[in-house]
């Protein structure tokens, strides 16, 4: 498979000696590749600015750079050169998803369910938001987005949807979702940052308007992300950020006031130097990923869950939590809770003991957390300490069996 760093750091436990480091938190941050660290050492010491200077190296920069761009359209199945679509890089998906609710015309209605992670519940709230019940299925989500829609008043309309939850690991049914939207008029943004390191994300095959996703969860470095799809929103919408590099022409004018004419590209998105590295290293991920290949690291991801569901179910303490029922399709990502135990205390107990880094609390997903715990008989509110939270182990590609089965 694909090697990533940082697999034998030392880690001293509680009880002496150490252990190599199991970094089960991967869907927070995932491990960067060693072949992306490599493509990105290689290249460090020629960069430039990118899109400004003249020189050799300026001109090799953002040749690299606007190559990631086409890498990234490609992984995802988009036609560069296609002049109504747009690949924007970012920061992050939050930053992705900020920047579409900046450029959506005024009087978008936006649709949204309960469960997502605050990044794509929470940029909208300047709009009209209708927030959706958390399903029990994926057919009742198609369901209740299908009343939803036909019940708003006639205007403009955005679903935001995840691919797959970053607490239960659970796919959503974009497909069907995507379908249902576009029969109502609406349009739909894929929230893909849990998605697209498990899957391929062909925004073609799914049918949605954008997608949006983080590099640091898919192998690369922090600080790059992607906004990816339909242009026309984009290019009428003023710059999210504005400054150098945005605009074509600025002009004083005679009342002391300034005309700009802005960029119709992806720099209409990108004011000031880009991140020249953090593109390249998340385009060398999409390379890395596409070369091995979806299907073996899909096959291999199912393997490590169904090793860890089954450990976990032999545990008569442990609760895992899903809306879709055990049968549901889903990522590397697991959340639980256990009888007489604190997720804070057991997830400090696995780092001290066991040299396993997981991630305890509320996820950035305080509703879906309420959702799945709240009112359920025997949730983490009655067993856990008093607390509405839960513990979460993630893997990728880089993970070994001995780590789900420590
Ligand atoms: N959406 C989902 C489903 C996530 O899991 C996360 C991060 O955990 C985000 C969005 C936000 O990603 P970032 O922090 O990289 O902006």
């Amino acid at each position: 498979m694909l090697s990533v760093l940082g697999a034998d750091v030392p880690v001293p436990l509680a009880g002496g000696g150490e252990r190599a480091y199991a970094a089960l938190d991967q869907a927070a941050s995932a491990p960067a590749l060693v072949r992306v660290w490599e493509d990105v050492a290689a290249y460090a010491p020629y960069y430039g600015s990118v899109h400004r200077g003249a020189g050799h190296l300026s001109r090799l920069s953002t040749e690299l750079f606007e190559q990631s761009r086409v890498t990234v359209a490609g992984f995802l199945g988009i036609d560069a050169d296609d002049p109504d679509r747009q690949v924007v890089f970012t920061r992050s998906t939050t930053d992705s998803l900020n920047l579409l609710a900046r450029a959506l015309p005024a009087g978008t209605r936006v649709f949204v369910f309960e469960t997502e992670h605050h990044a794509s519940l929470l940029p909208w709230r300047d709009h009209d938001t209708v927030v959706l019940d958390a399903p029990d299925s994926p057919s009742r989500a198609v369901e209740l987005l299908d009343r939803a829609l036909a019940e708003a008043p006639p205007g403009p309309r955005l679903l935001c949807v995840t691919g797959a939850s970053n607490v239960t690991g659970e796919l959503w049914p974009v497909a069907e979702l995507t379908e249902v939207a576009h029969r109502h008029g609406a349009r739909v943004v894929l929230d893909a940052a849990q998605l697209v390191p498990h899957h391929r994300v062909d925004v073609g095959r799914l049918g949605v308007d954008w997608v949006a996703f983080s590099g640091h969860k898919l192998y690369a470095p922090f600080g790059a992300g992607v906004l990816a799809g339909r242009a026309d929103w984009l290019r009428a919408a003023e710059p999210y950020l504005a400054g150098g590099g945005a605009s074509r022409g600025v002009e004083r004018r005679p009342d002391g006031g300034l005309d700009v004419r802005w960029q119709e590209s992806a720099a209409r998105h990108e004011a000031g130097s880009p991140n020249v590295i953090g593109a390249y290293a998340l385009a060398s991920a999409c390379r890395a990923l596409t070369d091995v290949g979806f299907e073996r690291i899909a096959a291999r991801e199912q393997r490590l869950l169904a090793r860890l569901r089954r450990g976990l179910a032999d545990l008569p303490e442990v609760r895992v939590l899903s809306l879709f029922g055990p049968d549901a399709e889903r990522v590397g990502v697991v959340s639980f809770v256990v009888d007489g135990w604190s997720s804070g205390r057991l997830a400090d107990a696995l780092s001290a003991e066991w040299a396993i880094g997981v991630r305890a609390g509320l996820f950035c997903a305080h509703p879906l957390l309420r959702a799945l715990l709240g009112a359920a008989p025997g949730g983490a509110g009655e067993c856990g300490g008093g607390e509405l939270d839960a513990v979460r182990v993630s893997f990728g590609v880089g993970t070994p069996d001995e780590h789900v089965d420590r």
